[in-house]
């Protein structure tokens, strides 16, 4: 078997080109500090993107991982299967939610939300009601649904013919959404309660309330996305807790495996009961590997004493961010919750979010931009403090190289 060490060089000889990976090749990970080919070492800020919600190697994952690997490896969903029965038990006790549906990736469990939605609206209202309103600059995933609903139009460039019955309305701006959505027409609204990709940018609490209140008018489903917002990024279980605002759908992925691929889409046993038997399905969902990693990450993260942590760890890095900003004249402001933090750039730094990417590696620290205007923070929920500083340190090295 191929174990030669790879060089950055490989990549354009042997993949498709939609990615353009940096130089740095990480080969080994252990909490939230990342070592690649070469010895150099990181602090991960980034998370992958916003995904190892425990870091790297947890000893409590990886533990789960290896127990399950020497038992079962993959059901088909023609078996019951224990894994993806406790983890949906577990969700459901913890939130909303009454079912539960494994995908495994956020786009797919998008795909099963928008498709339930559908199926929901056609079952007890007929095919008329089938309109989606979802919002500029949001990010659903990278499926043909998914991109026709994610409100970045330069991701369906192309690929058109899109699907049809499809608007975008104004992010935090209730009014838009009142001129597009009907009783006749519109079987769900779709929203990011923080845009993640959009550039870290929270929805009000009045619009998310409002959003309710026209779905409920409307008889239309509210479904948030919360691919990038769940499992304890901002300190709550689901950012839907945080706001006092309960949808018909929710979706999850990322931080949910920790860094193993997995996805849920949660939904009530009304909503629930239009997903009968064979409309839709996928072969990996709910994989046991998966299910056991995920039953870890969410036995841990739901702890109250995690989720303080969030809080704390949130406030330090929030602080550090904001002192660089003001001591160097690169931010205007720090926005989001918990750990999914953005440091929106001033205006004569605006479109360079990744030269502070780019500089950030150099002195040794990796963050995520969110567009060009943002410099995005998603690091591990259990990060340690000293990490923390440690990181805030090199960071600003690389704020002062850049403005040197
Ligand atoms: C990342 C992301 C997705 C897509 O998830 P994939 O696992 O890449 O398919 C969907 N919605 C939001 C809000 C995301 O941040």
């Amino acid at each position: 078997m191929n174990k030669e060490p790879v060089s950055r060089e490989l990549f354009d000889e042997v993949m498709v080109p939609n990615y353009a990976p940096g130089t740095i090749i990480p080969v080994k990970g252990e909490g939230s500090r990342i070592w690649d080919q070469d010895g150099r070492e990181f602090v991960d800020l980034a998370g992958g993107i916003a995904v190892t919600s425990l870091g790297h190697a947890h000893p409590g994952l990886v533990g789960e991982l290896e127990d399950q690997a020497h038992k079962i490896w993959h059901l088909s969903n023609v078996m019951t299967n224990e894994p993806a029965l406790r983890l949906a038990k577990a969700l459901c006790d913890l939130t909303f939610a009454e079912r539960v549906f494994f995908a495994n990736s956020g786009g797919e469990a998008n795909e099963a939300a928008f498709k339930l939605a559908r199926r929901y609206s056609w079952e007890h209202f007929g095919p008329e009601k089938h309109e989606i309103i979802s919002f500029r600059n949001a990010f659903h995933g990278r499926t043909l649904f998914t991109v026709s609903v994610g409100g970045q139009p330069k991701y369906l460039e192309g690929f058109e013919p899109a699907p049809a019955g499809i608007h975008h309305a104004e992010f935090n701006d209730l009014e838009s959404v009142r001129k597009l959505i009907s009783k006749e027409k519109t079987c769900a609204v779709v929203v990011e309660p923080i845009q993640g990709e959009g550039g870290v940018l929270p929805a009000s609490p009045e619009f998310l309330q409002g959003l309710r209140e026209l779905c409920d008018e409307n008889d239309a489903l509210l479904v948030f996305d919360e691919v990038q917002t769940g499992v304890g990024r901002t300190g709550h279980l689901f950012a839907y807790q945080m706001y006092g605002v309960t949808p018909d759908i929710l979706s999850s992925a990322k931080s949910l495996g920790g860094g193993f691929p997995v996805a849920a889409m949660l939904t009530t046993a009304k909503v629930a009961a239009s997903l009968g038997v064979g409309t839709h399905g996928s072969t990996y969902g709910g994989n046991p590997l998966a299910c056991s990693v995920a039953m870890k990450v969410i036995d841990t993260v739901s702890q109250p004493d995690i989720l303080k942590g969030v809080a704390a760890r949130s406030a330090r890095l929030r602080k550090g961010m904001e002192s660089i900003g003001e001591r160097y004249g690169v931010f205007s402001e720090v926005r989001g919750a918990g750990l999914l933090l953005g440091a929106v750039l001033t205006e004569q730094w605006k479109g360079r979010a990744k030269d502070f990417l780019n500089s950030g590696l150099e002195e040794g620290v990796m963050v995520l931009v969110a567009g060009a205007d943002v410099v995005r923070l998603a690091p591990s929920l259990i990060i340690p403090e000293t990490d923390i500083d440690e990181a805030l340190e090199r960071f600003e090295r690389a704020v002062k190289k850049l403005c040197a």
